[in-house]
């Protein structure tokens, strides 16, 4: 059969991009990025563009897994969901429903019906014990959110497109892309805004590939991101240049901020952040004089221990300065539906549950992470007892991983669905094969779909560029047989479970060469018609994808902030009462200088913990590991070389890797790549063949290390001890 040309999108990360996927006989044979398509117009990054190699790899899951002993053993699906099935039956009849936990991946949040079908079966088993990655690095922003605009995903984001001032705080777009906004080429978009005589500044502990391009750059202490919005605050009230009427109308809570913010001058916070008086003025002074200005952080922030505060801090200077809902300033997209008005009125998204340990409240519907080892060990009512891990790799990228990995040795039962044997599967006592991004029909994810998190609206659908290999199934699919298996019916259910049955078989009964599934592309098509969108015929016949309406300034304050007087509460007591415990922080950091801090850092050829397993990611001189990045000054001070093996120490481990000199760092920063230490995976032989040590381990779990307003682990900004290592053996280690 001769080469057919797809149109599809990546669902790697949020940029989203259009690719033209070339297939040959059943298999990608060349990817590129679509030139015509609607807004990412030709780019696209390596890792979009070489994907299939992770999809067509010999390590590729294709058959379910049974542990027995140390080995895995091929099993029928009837056997495995049989199996888990009855396994899950009996605990929920004796241990409850919440001894069944579900932890639900990044990788999961980039379908549309993944997400969906796995909170529906957790809605049929009855089990609140739900537990996502956004804790590790975004669980911040959603509980600042909530309390401020009354709904966790109301999410301003800078118009990119139009704005005269964008301060980036602790966030790499160029290599990273951005986060809670799809941009498609963050280097164009940076360069556009000082083309028009716009200023984009760079507040980081490292100069990071975007400080390079930016118009400006400075250099903050890790994990004191809070202190510098609070002068910036301070600052702003100084100059009385809040702006009365936005705030009159929409807003209330002033009073408190401005007491809140009376004593962090920038002359105090100067001693922590390192952001001389002087300078932090001029940042505001740019800020202030543009017309349209937005501060926009990420995960720099977000998992430097005051997340929650920083971003809320954030959020009030956008607000009172008459920037939010504005153009060039921070916009409030909206979906195809007006989704967080619908999430309110049917308590999506809202549960107000609080965890048996540490009475964490629940964001997003789901308990943090960071206790997820607790909740296994710890005997009692609600106790723990088995664990789905559903696109996600939990070992490698929680806080203290190897203490985690002991409880999850500890779990009755624990089932992965993934595309790859990772170090978690690589502990499972079921693993179920499930399809790649290009093996399933799709539309946007959450963000853009629902919410209009988009530089410029957009909608596009894709079919499956390529069938799945294998036995292996769609995750919508099974949760579907998982919940017959466990006789439990998907959302609470029965006509629920039977009507996705009948289509179900209906569906397989018409495609008997292929493994069973639901018909994923009616499920998507319905979703559109019931909101008002169409079939997903109309958006198949436009492959490039087509545009939605542009954003409006105006259209939040007052129609849509969704708190109980629809007003911007720029004060909420939680937050303000966490706010109360900022000095002595701020004393903690103050005695810690001349300490090092460990912050992360990313390579474009690697995504989180999954893409290591192909050779095209990893050649190159050093790229089969990742190193410790140190400033030359602080390395000499510390006779140590580039090239050497040293050993990090925190208080909760040491690591060994080798060591690399980065001018670009602040001194007495340095900063260690995350997603790597595959060495005790089993299932995917490349990666694990490779060096590196998994970062996560350095940091603490635990309900007395995590943020306590929003649960966040502090994966950043931490101190760290470096040495030589004594024996400068070569072997790395990752501690699990
Ligand atoms: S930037 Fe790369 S990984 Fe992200 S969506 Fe685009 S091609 Fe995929």
């Amino acid at each position: 059969m001769a080469t057919q040309t797809h149109q599809t999108f990546c669902r790697i990360c949020e940029s989203l991009c259009g690719l033209d996927v070339d297939v040959d006989n059943g298999k990608v044979v060349d990817i590129r990025p679509d030139n015509n398509h609607v807004t990412t117009r030709g780019f696209a990054c390596p890792k979009g563009l070489k994907q299939h190699h992770l999809f067509d790899s010999p390590d590729r899951l294709k058959q379910p897994l049974k542990r027995v002993g140390n080995n895995y053993e091929p099993i029928s699906w009837e056997q495995a969901l049989g199996e888990i099935g009855a396994k899950l039956q009996r605990l929920v009849r004796e241990d409850g429903p919440d001894s069944v936990g579900m932890y639900v991946g990044t990788a999961a949040g980039f379908g549309v019906l993944h997400p969906i079908f796995a909170a529906g079966f957790m809605n049929g088993l009855g089990s609140k014990s739900m537990y996502s990655p956004a804790s590790q690095d975004c669980a911040n922003k959603f509980a600042a959110a909530r309390l401020m605009y009354g709904f966790p995903f109301t999410q301003p984001f800078p118009d990119v497109r139009r704005t005269e001032c964008l301060i980036v705080v602790g966030a790499n777009p160029v290599v990273s892309k951005w986060s809670f906004l799809q941009v498609p080429n963050p280097t164009r978009e940076i360069k556009d805004i000082q083309a028009r005589g716009g200023r984009v500044i760079v507040i980081d502990p490292r100069r990071t590939e975007t400080a390079k391009l930016a118009s400006e750059h400075h250099f903050i202490q890790p994990g004191s991101d809070v202190f510098f919005y609070l002068a910036f605050l301070n600052e702003i009230i100084a100059q009385g240049r809040i702006q009365p009427n936005a705030v009159e109308m929409h807003m209330r809570g002033l009073d408190e901020i401005v007491d809140l913010a009376g004593t962090w001058t920038p002359e105090k916070t100067a001693s922590v952040t390192g952001i001389e008086p002087g300078a932090l003025r001029a940042i505001v002074k740019t800020y202030l004089s543009a017309q349209g200005a937005a501060l926009y952080s990420s995960t720099g922030v977000n998992m430097g221990g005051n997340g929650t505060l920083a971003f809320w801090l954030q959020e009030v200077i956008n607000a009172i300065t008459g920037n939010l809902d504005r153009f060039g300033g921070t916009l409030v997209g909206m979906g195809i539906i007006d989704f967080p008005r619908f999430a309110v009125k049917n308590g999506l998204l809202m549960d107000d549950d609080r965890s048996r340990i540490g009475d964490f409240a629940k964001v997003n519907n789901a308990y943090p992470g960071g206790i997820m080892a607790d909740e296994i060990v710890t005997p009692g009512a609600g106790q723990l007892k088995a664990l789905i891990v559903t696109g996600g790799n939990p070992l490698l990228t929680m806080p203290n991983a190897t203490r985690l990995r002991d409880a999850f040795e500890q779990l009755e039962l624990l089932v992965c669905l993934d595309i790859q044997q990772g170090e978690t599967a690589s502990l499972a006592h079921y693993v179920l094969p499930c399809t790649g991004p290009l093996e399933r029909p799709d539309l946007p994810f959450v963000f853009p779909l629902l919410l209009g998190l988009q530089a410029r609206p957009y909608l596009q659908a894709t079919d499956a560029v390529v069938p799945a290999p294998g036995e292996a199934r769609d995750e919508a699919t099974i949760y579907l047989d998982l919940a017959q298996a466990a006789n439990m019916p998907l959302f609470g259910s029965r006509v629920v479970q039977r009507l996705l049955m009948w289509l179900r078989n209906r569906h397989s009964k018409k495609n008997p060469d292929r493994q069973p599934a639901i018909p994923q592309k009616l499920l998507l098509s319905l979703l559109l018609r019931i909101t008002g969108n169409g079939g997903i015929g109309r958006l198949q016949r436009e492959p490039h994808g087509i545009l939605r309406p542009d954003h409006e300034a105006g259209s939040f304050l007052g129609k849509r902030v969704l708190t109980e007087d629809g007003k911007v509460d720029l004060a909420p007591t939680t937050l303000m009462a966490a706010a109360h415990d900022l000095t002595a922080d701020f004393d903690r950091l103050r005695d810690e200088r001349g300490q090092l801090r460990l912050i992360t850092k990313r390579h474009v050829k690697t995504h989180n913990s999954w893409t290591h397993n192909f050779e095209g990611f990893i050649k190159g001189k050093g790229a089969q590991t990742n190193h410790l990045y140190m400033h030359p000054q602080d390395a000499k001070t510390r006779q140590l070389a580039a090239g050497e093996m040293v050993d990090v120490s925190t208080d909760i481990a040491t690591v060994r890797l080798p060591l690399a000199l980065l001018e670009d760092l602040m001194p007495g920063t340095v900063a260690m790549p995350h997603g790597w230490g595959h060495q005790h995976n089993k299932g995917t032989r490349i990666a694990s063949s490779t060096g590196g040590v998994n970062v996560n381990i350095l940091s603490g779990d635990g309900p007395e290390r995590l943020e306590k307003v929003s649960g966040m682990a502090k994966l950043t900004g931490y101190v760290g001890e470096v040495s030589k290592s004594p024996t400068g053996q070569e072997r790395s280690w990752s501690g699990i």
